[in-house]
């Protein structure tokens, strides 16, 4: 888009130059509105993700533990019965009579002796990672606890900025409008025709003899009469209005 020095070079006197410094920087909080309005949305997304996978991480643990507890309290029940049986086998051998009989009766005491001492080495190690979790999770709750509320809080802070966002939003419309039809007709339409082609950001600050939209550097006269006159011009890297708006 080009738009020709001449045509922009001076719009307005002074007193509309305020205007349109009122308008540049509505413009301004209208776009960075609808910027924050576009990230909230996605960072309370992102939250509640880091929510459900911090939830579904403690789930596995919580399944985990059961899982080990069970499992133990099965073997715990099979280590009495055997060790019920191994009685009955250690009485009955005092009872035999041929040697064959003993020395049988010897293997099948050695086996369940063997069994057992297995069984009772797994439960063992299975209490002991019981206990290990039990104590990672005492250490570890105070952190998750202050973790969850902090993500708690950062969504309601984000929810209340998304609503404040958009209540200021309906106001910077309402007030920009406003600004603008107080333009008078011939600029107020040149200013919608503007916007069809750079939306919020028609108007660019005269920054250092340059456009503060793009950078490009203006012609030293054409940033003079920007700076002293009140002059509006169109930049020629972009062609969006540039204004002066610090003093
Ligand atoms: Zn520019």
């Amino acid at each position: 888009m080009s738009f020709g020095r001449k045509l922009f070079q001076v719009w307005c006197d002074l007193k509309d130059n305020e205007l349109y410094i009122d308008l540049y920087h509505e413009d301004r909080k209208v776009v960075f509105l609808e910027r924050r309005l576009k990230e909230i949305p996605i960072a309370l997304k992102e939250l509640v993700s880091d929510g459900g996978r911090a939830l579904d991480a403690k789930e596995a643990r919580r399944a985990e533990i059961a899982e080990l507890e069970a499992s133990a309290r099965r073997q715990e029940r099979e280590l009495e019965l055997q060790r019920t049986q191994l009685e009955r086998l250690t009485k009955r051998q005092k009872q035999v009579t041929s040697v064959e009989a003993m020395e049988a009766g010897e293997r099948d005491i050695s086996r369940l002796a063997e069994s057992i001492e297995e069984i009772e080495l797994d439960v063992l190690g299975k209490l002991e990672s019981l206990e290990v979790m039990a104590r990672q999770d005492q250490l570890r709750q105070p952190g998750e606890e202050s973790d969850s509320e902090d993500l708690g809080r950062e969504s309601r802070d984000l929810k209340q900025e998304l609503q404040e966002c958009e209540r200021e939003l309906v106001a910077a419309n309402a007030a920009r409008d406003q600004l603008i039809n107080q333009l008078g007709e011939r600029e107020c339409r040149r200013y919608q025709r503007f916007f069809k082609g750079f939306g919020n950001t028609v108007l660019a600050a005269l920054n250092h003899e340059a456009c503060g939209f793009c950078g490009e550097k203006m012609p030293p006269q054409q940033a003079m009469d920007v700076r002293t006159g009140g002059a509006i011009a169109s930049c020629q890297g972009c062609g969006r209005l540039v204004i002066q708006v610090k003093e």
